[in-house]
């Protein structure tokens, strides 16, 4: 029997985490003290040297498969080590600021060995960004509705037209995959999905600015965007089923850094309190002031344990997505409360830049609305109940 291993992390795991956490402090706190508090990445010689080291110490692309060139770990231990990852100023949006590497997107991984030779293995190799795109301008909570973007099969191309809004980096990233309809009449069952590369004509994408520097959103056009045949991931049709797919695997890890955020939020917090006095005690002798801690200590022990849960009966197989919407509903609204308590003992230091409470407290906020707003988690699990 597999013993769920909360109580007991694993030594190698352990072992894992602790390096990690001390490339964090010792390599990259320093590093972004260095740099503007909005900066979106950190200069590239620094990517260079810092993601040397990382793959020197065995830290490259953890959570990849070993064959494509990744350490292998499942998704609970990402998730352990993605909580000490993020616990850094650019840490929810860019964990580790990418010197560990990042991950293409999941569908990529159902696409063909060609593909997978083709575009995930040099993207695990250099760590390059890649962008996914759903969400269009008639909505992203509901892709199956929304999706208009067409794709026509002409001879051996698809020529995508149509548009896409919201799309994180698709300006410079070398490749993406993109969700389009294949076929008007077959509703959810319609909607298939391709790689689409850089600079292929027809495809534009242009930034926008938003709440948060890093992670830049796109407004994407597709005019009569020729692509090879072969670009096709999975099966035609397949699109949504490999885009729901994607969301469920992305959201543990993606509540991991929510976690991670708001744990550091929830340190620096406890640190300020015992330092700060105010009428003659320290802020930590006040009852408002540790039910704020104390609260917030409950709800990240909480959201842990969602996080870790969900992604252990994803790793066993199991049917997880209840379980992803209660992690990422859970952790993004911890995340917004436990942030806003800190930079309310804070004071004014709270919302000025020499701290990163307030770059965290505005970009935490699209946690609530990115990767499906709570709304739709909400729905997701109450429907589940209905179904029981
Ligand atoms: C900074 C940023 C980066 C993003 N990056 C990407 C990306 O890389 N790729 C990508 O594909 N998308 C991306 N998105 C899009 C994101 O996934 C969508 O914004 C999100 O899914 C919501 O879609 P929408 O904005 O169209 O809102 P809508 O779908 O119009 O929903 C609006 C609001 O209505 C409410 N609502 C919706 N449905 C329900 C319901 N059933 N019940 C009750 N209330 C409901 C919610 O409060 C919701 O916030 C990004 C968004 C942002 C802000």
């Amino acid at each position: 029997m597999t013993v769920f291993p909360g109580f007991t992390l694993p030594d190698e795991l352990r072992a894992i985490r602790e390096q990690v956490r001390r490339f964090i402090q010792e390599e990259i706190i320093p590093l972004e003290q260095r740099l503007d508090p909005d900066a979106p990445e950190i200069p590239r010689e620094d990517f260079v040297r810092l993601s040397g080291k990382t793959k020197e110490a065995g830290l490259w692309a953890l959570g990849i498969p070993e064959e494509y060139g990744g350490g292998g770990l499942d998704t609970f231990s990402m998730c352990v080590i993605l909580e000490e990852m993020s616990q850094h100023r650019m840490g929810l949006y860019v964990p580790g600021c990418g010197v560990f590497g990042r991950n293409p997107p999941p569908a990529i991984w159902a696409g063909s060995k060609e593909q997978i030779q083709k575009y995930a293995v040099p993207a695990v190799r250099e760590g390059h960004e890649t962008f996914w795109a759903i969400t269009e301008p008639s909505g992203g909570a509901d892709p199956a509705g929304a999706i208009q973007t067409r794709a026509e099969k002409r001879g051996d191309r698809w020529v995508l037209n149509g548009r896409k809004v919201f799309i994180s980096r698709a300006h410079d990233a070398p490749w993406g995959v993109v969700f389009a309809r294949t076929d008007k009449s077959k509703g959810r069952g319609g909607i298939s999905c391709f790689i689409v590369e850089q600079g292929t004509p027809g495809f534009t994408a242009k930034p926008f600015k938003v709440i948060r520097t890093s992670a830049v959103p796109t407004d994407v056009v597709f005019e009569d965007c020729s692509i090879p045949a072969e670009n096709l991931v999975g099966q035609e049709g397949q699109g949504l089923e490999l885009a729901f797919d994607l969301l469920v695997k992305q959201r543990f890890p993606y509540s991991a850094c929510n976690l991670g955020v708001a744990v550091a939020a929830h340190r620096m917090a406890i640190a300020y309190a015992k330092e700060r006095s105010t009428f003659g005690a320290k802020l930590a002798e006040r009852q408002a002031i540790q039910w704020m801690l104390a609260d917030a200590e409950v709800e990240i022990r909480a959201a842990r344990w969602l996080i870790w849960e969900g992604a252990w009966k994803a790793d066993r197989g199991e049917d997880a997505r209840v379980e992803a919407s209660i992690a990422k509903l859970y952790s993004s609204e911890v995340l917004g409360r436990v942030i806003d308590a800190a930079v309310q003992i804070h004071g004014g230091y709270g919302v000025s830049k020499e701290f990163p409470l307030e770059r965290w407290y505005r970009e935490a906020r699209v946690r609530r609305i990115g990767e499906g707003p709570s709304e739709v988690h909400r729905m997701v699990i109450a429907r589940s109940l209905f179904r029981r």
